[in-house]
């Protein structure tokens, strides 16, 4: 006998009929001697349709009214769930997230879950009543009992904080596809199924665009060591494992506020290679990689800073005794690398850089919480030391600094993350045939660039700080690598990516923060698409990143920006390129099935 929580999203309970499946299967697995608790969704898109009505009654709803009115979808999937199981005789009770008490911070439409009252549910089921709580809602942990939303999609983070504050012996998302494929079947018919995918891929792939889970919830998977498993609400294949490390006993309390950052990390062995001016077209990236990987040259991180004019810049990191290898490779090749042919002078420059270091603060609760990269880039600031390069994914943000700099910036970031025990090794890789596990395609992102920042410490810390202290999460921070000299002051130019929804009020912060620092302009694009690659196995493995390279050359598709993790490569492209982007690296890396994958309306 298990205790058991599975949820069903809109699409799962989207008709009666459907709710009555659903009922089927709970009350199975309830007959079998299990204790289940359901988390539902609200039916198809109803969410969608109060998003609607909100936005066709004010342009910027108040967020309080907001979760008042989106909470209303999952009560009513909850009431007919627990009305279809008792109607075939399986005893049920219905429990909004108030109810059971779920409580959050009170952070409308988008709140953290800080603690779940177990008792009532505990009750109930020791009744042998089959528990229906509504997903994505929560009530806030001030006295005055607010409603709130834990954010769109926010019901798979609803049931795995039950499973954890339960105790239970596993989670299931059941869902309207057969479990995490390798990209999304609505891009890519052919995707495959995956029989399973570590909490740190899965965290990547979620975050950057497959929404088969919330991001949140593969975070307190990952910290609480819930097995999750993600399956189909229409067969009884066995759907795809999400494997977590060993449970790490972490309390209950705060349960989504956990420390978000458990370990720095340093390395010195790291030199790095720079190329100026390559022209602004598609497949020069994918020359560069390929002849460094036909070298067998293990590149780190990779970076192509926006365009100027009509040339980029693209820096990468590589082991230190490698770097001669590194460098000869890439003089070979700038030569051929002229932004006009015709025109002598125009040649990229290739710069290398041995005195550098990596320091990275990693953990898995830095999601949608800006404030971690910016106190990262405050503390580096107060200790006076300048970021090279910045680095960041879901687990993991990473600076490139001067080698000078390494021990006190360690210590630094000991002291601010207030992290004692000694730094962990990485832990290794775990072997698959394929390096690349998932393709992820984010269609809702925009891109702000600022022209002309001070090329001094404690830049990067005063434009992140802003953007945290308004909530607003940054992905894909790039430094270009060429100074220009303004006024006698070096200067750079930096890009990143926020989300469509946040760029215009990111924009005018900025403006205004220009201004008063001497900046120059701030400009922003949202006709972008940024398409990824993740796989734990990509570590060490020439060649991975020169192959989507060499995939998005062949079809013609510039290459905007570039960023990487250890387990992540992303390229940003324009946003009509997006879903061809997709298909064409998904087809590069031969993650196609043989079958189709069918999905419902
Ligand atoms: P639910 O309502 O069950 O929560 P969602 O629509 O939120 O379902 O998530 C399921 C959808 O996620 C699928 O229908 C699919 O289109 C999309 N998706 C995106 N990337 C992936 C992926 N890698 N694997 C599976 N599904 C994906
Ligand atoms: N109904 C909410 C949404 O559409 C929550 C969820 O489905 O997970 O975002
Ligand atoms: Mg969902």
């Amino acid at each position: 006998m298990a205790l058991i929580v599975q949820k069903y999203g809109g699409t799962s309970v989207g008709s009666v009929e459907r709710i009555q499946a659903v009922a089927q299967r709970v009350s199975q697995a309830a007959k079998l001697g299990n204790s289940i608790v359901v988390v539902v969704s609200a039916m198809g898109k109803t969410t969608d349709g109060l998003v609607k009505l909100a936005g066709s009654i004010s342009h910027n709803p108040c967020r309080r009214e907001m979760d008042m009115l989106l909470s209303t979808g999952e009560q009513v999937s909850i009431a007919l769930l627990s009305m279809a199981l008792q109607e075939i005789g399986q005893p049920a009770i219905s429990l909004t997230g108030a109810q059971v008490g779920i409580v959050t911070e009170a952070e409308h439409t988008r709140a953290r879950i800080l603690n779940i009252e177990t008792k009532r549910l505990e009750t109930c089921l020791q009744e042998g009543k089959v528990v229906v709580v509504a997903g994505f809602q929560g009530i806030s942990n001030t006295g005055d009992l607010e409603i709130t939303t834990l954010g769109r999609g926010g019901s798979d983070t609803s049931a795995v904080a039950l499973a954890a504050a339960l105790r239970a012996d596993f989670c299931e998302i059941y869902t309207d596809v057969p479990g995490i494929l390798t990209t999304d079947p609505r891009l890519v018919p052919e995707a495959q199924l995956m029989d399973e995918i570590t909490c740190d891929e899965m965290l990547e792939l979620a975050s950057l665009g497959a929404k088969v889970l919330h991001p949140r919830a593969v975070e307190i998977a990952r910290n609480y060591g819930v097995p999750l498993v993600v399956r189909s609400s229409w067969t009884d294949e066995p759907g795809t494992l999400v494997t977590a490390p060993p449970q790490l006993g972490r309390s209950l309390v705060n349960l989504e506020l956990a420390r978000p950052v458990d370990d720095v990390e340093f390395d010195t062995n790291q030199a790095r290679v720079a190329l100026l001016r390559v022209p602004d077209k598609p497949g020069v990236a994918a020359h560069l990689f390929g002849e460094i990987s036909s070298q067998d040259v293990d590149v780190d991180l990779i970076i192509q800073s926006i365009h100027e004019g009509n040339t980029n810049d693209i820096a990468f990191t590589v082991l230190k005794p490698i770097l001669n290898k590194a460098e000869a490779v890439a003089s070979a090749i700038a030569p051929a690398l002229r932004s006009h042919p015709s025109m002598e002078g125009e040649e990229a420059e290739v710069m290398v850089q041995n005195n550098i270091a990596k320091v990275s603060i990693a953990g898995a609760g830095m999601i949608g919480r800006p404030g971690v990269a910016a106190k990262m880039f405050i503390a580096l600031a107060e200790a006076g030391v300048n970021i090279q390069m910045i680095s960041t994914s879901e687990v993991k943000v990473s600076c490139v600094i001067d080698s000078a700099d390494c021990d006190k910036a360690v210590a630094t970031l000991r002291q601010a993350f207030d992290i004692k025990s000694s730094p962990t090794p990485p832990t290794p890789p775990t072997p698959h045939t394929h390096p690349v596990r998932g393709i992820a395609l984010d269609m809702k992102q925009a891109r702000l660039a600022i022209r002309h920042v001070h090329d001094i410490s404690g830049t990067a810390a005063k434009i992140f700080g802003l953007l945290a202290n308004s909530n607003i999460s940054v992905d894909t921070i790039i430094q270009s690598q060429r100074c220009h000299i303004v006024n006698g002051i070096p200067t750079r130019d930096i890009a990143f990516t926020v989300t469509r929804m946040d760029a215009e009020s990111a924009q005018q912060m900025l403006q205004q923060a220009a201004r008063e620092y001497g900046w120059g302009e701030v400009v922003l694009d949202n006709a972008i698409a940024k398409v990824s690659i993740v796989g734990a196995g990509m570590v060490g493995q020439p060649g991975i990143a020169a192959k989507m390279f060499e995939a998005l050359a062949q079809h013609q598709i510039n290459i905007q920006m570039i960023t990487t993790s250890e387990i992540k490569i992303s390229c940003v492209v324009h946003e009509q390129e997006g879903v061809k982007a997709l298909q064409v690296i998904h087809q590069a890396f031969g993650l196609a099935g043989s079958e189709k994958v069918q999905v419902p309306a």
